[in-house]
Parts: structure tokens; sequence; C-alpha cells
């Protein structure tokens, strides 16, 4: 099952707003934005690091966000008659929005490039951030979630990496879940985001010089050969069905971290057909309910969408999906210290074939 419907209004700051409804709801069009918001903040700026070849946001407007509302005041759940959130309808199925404080945003002025000094150069940020409300239950998780809804959200990313890819500028767009307050979540509302980047970012930088080297030697496929090789080993894989595989991976940096990937090679969620999206739900929720067990309480995590570039290197990409979390036991936390924040070295404390037994048992 897919949505039946897809729904788009403007916010009152014109910021656009879509409702993906698994039954008839044309009914949420007529709510409109009643607030009073001011314009969008100005662009942020993507500065140029010569030393390590990067590009780094500086978004200084993004130091006022909303931070931890109680829920009768959620920017994120329906609105009702004694507040106005961000979602004009009184109910919603998935729905998504440009944040109202975006790191990137193609409603900026492009202003031309700059400079800060001769090797510094300074470019607007353009780009989008979306916002991805996965239901409208303030109390609920990802987690919880019936397959049927998982489905409405792949479908719903699907659109939106669609559209974003063809603005002009972007370079990748990254769907992505933070998931508890020890990852940093300003709302607790269950909710992920999109991040349209303008700039191919330093780890799928990484990936795809990989993929191009691995080409080179060895005439394969790197995400092909390494799906193929862990399926043969065993020893890492957590779960599987006819059309994914979820398994640790070998050199994993996090103390829990697994790899969902689409047993056919695809660019992006979009390529991913009918069966591929449906087969995706049953799996994910089961790894994560294996996560939330493993310490019999909710798992901060990270879920992040990796998709192919929209430009050049495309064809070297490859959809998958990466979870992981920072907690290395129940009452414990991974921080990123000196080596892995100073160096990008990371140490992993838990042995990956362990975490995956242990996954696995659960
Ligand atoms: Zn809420």
């Amino acid at each position: 099952m897919t949505f039946t419907s897809r729904t788009a209004i403007r916010l009152a700051d014109g910021r656009e707003l879509i409702y993906f409804n698994e039954a008839d709801a044309s009914h949420r069009a007529s709510f409109t934005d009643k607030r009073e918001l001011p314009p969008p903040p100005p662009a942020s700026q993507l500065r140029y690091d010569p030393l390590v070849d990067e590009w780094v946001a500086v978004a200084a407007h993004r130091q006022t966000r909303t931070f931890l509302p109680p829920s009768d005041a959620c920017p994120l759940c329906p609105s009702t008659a004694a507040f106005s959130s961000e979602i004009p309808a009184p109910d919603y199925d998935v729905v998504v929005f440009e944040n109202q404080f975006p790191s990137f945003s193609d409603r900026i002025k492009a202003d031309e490039v700059t400079s800060l000094t001769d090797l510094v150069p300074v470019r607007p940020g353009i780009g989008r951030c979306e916002v991805v409300c996965f239901t409208s239950d303030h109390n609920s998780a990802f987690g919880a979630l019936t397959p049927a809804r998982v489905r409405t959200v792949v479908d719903a990313l699907a659109d939106r990496t669609a559209e974003m890819s063809t603005i002009t500028g972007v370079a990748q767009v990254f769907p992505f879940e933070n998931r508890g307050v020890e990852i940093g979540v300003t709302l607790h509302h269950p909710h992920g985001q999109i991040y349209a980047y303008p700039t191919v970012p330093p780890r799928t930088q990484a990936m795809l010089g990989a993929a191009a080297r691995y080409r080179a030697r060895t005439g394969g496929d790197l995400y092909t050969d390494t799906l193929a090789a862990e399926q043969k080993a065993g020893v890492r894989i957590v779960a599987a069905n006819e059309h994914w595989t979820a398994y640790v991976p070998a050199a994993a940096r996090w103390p829990y971290e697994v790899q969902l990937a689409p047993h056919r090679k695809v660019a992006d969620i979009p390529a991913l057909n009918d069966a591929e999206r449906d087969a995706f739900g049953p799996l994910y929720l089961d790894v994560l309910r294996r996560f939330d067990a493993l310490f019999g309480k909710p798992m901060p995590y990270i879920s992040a969408w990796h998709q192919a570039v929209v430009g050049e290197g495309r064809d070297l990409g490859y959809l998958h999906l990466q979870l992981f979390s920072i907690r290395r036991a129940a009452d414990k936390l991974k921080y990123l210290a000196g080596s892995e924040s100073a160096m990008g070295a990371f140490v992993n404390d838990v042995v990956p074939e362990k975490a995956a037994e242990t996954l696995r048992s659960l």
C-alpha cells in the first residue's frame, strides 16, 4: 500500500508543507496557517577549509530554535483550537515541511561567491532542509509504527528525494532521523529530517573514492561484492528477508551499528520498486526492536539514508541505511573524544561479530 493522495500548501512565511495521506483527506488542504511568522532567516554560509578540502556550513540563526517544548506547545503536533503548530490541519498521517531554521535553503538570495582570504571562498548555503513527521502521535516512536506507515514514510522520502534532487546546486539528498536526547534531539515528537546539500559531504566523498578505486583495481562493484561477502560470511548478519539484509559492518565504528542493504543495487530511494519498499518496513522495525531490547530502554540512535549523489559520481553511489547508536552499555555512552573528533580515527569497544550475535539473540 502507498499513500493515496498528496496535498501541498504554503505556511504563513511561504514555506511549503506537504501532507501524504493514507486515506482520502482532502479536507486538510482547507486549513490555513493563522500564525504571524517572521520572514525566512538569512542565508547560511558555506566556508571552504583549504587544509582538508572540505566545506563547512555556518548558520548562526539556528541558535534560537525551539528546544524540547512541552507536548501542548509541540510544533510537530497537529494544530488545536488553543495552539497553532507548524501543521495547520487537526490531523495527519505523514507530513513534510521546510525547516523554519534551515542549514540550507533554496528561498534565500543566492549572492555571489565572496572570499575571506585568497584561500577561503564563501558561498551562500543553497539547498533545502525539510522536517518529516512520521505520525501525529506525540508519544509514539518510529519503532512503534505499522509496516504500512513505514511504507508511507518511504514513499514520502522517495517523493522528496526526487524533487529536491532537481533543485539547482543540490549535490546530494540525505534523509535521516536523530532519536533521543542523548543524540541531541530538540523535539520529542517522532520526526526525521532531509538535508539537500550543495556540496558532496566528506563521508560520501570517501565512499565514492573507495568505490572508484575498487572498480579500477578489480573491475567489480564494491557494494555488490561487499554484500555478497557478508552474506557468505554470515557471522555479522542480524536479520534478512527476500529483498534486504541487515548486518553489522565488519569494521563498524560504533558500538552498535547495522547496515540495511537492498539486495538489488539501486541509486536512491526513488529507485526502489514496490516489493522492495514493502519489504523494508518489517525488517527495519525488527532491527529497531532489537536495538530497544539491548539495554531494556529506548536506544538513542542515528538512522541515515545514504544515497547516490545527483551529479558526477552518481554511477558509483548506492542506497543503504546506516543505523547506529552511541550507547555502548546500559549506563554508558560513547563520546567522540580525542581520537575520533580530532583525528577522525575511530576506536570501537564492541567487537562487531559479538554485537551481531547479541542483536540476533534478542
Ligand atoms: Zn508533538
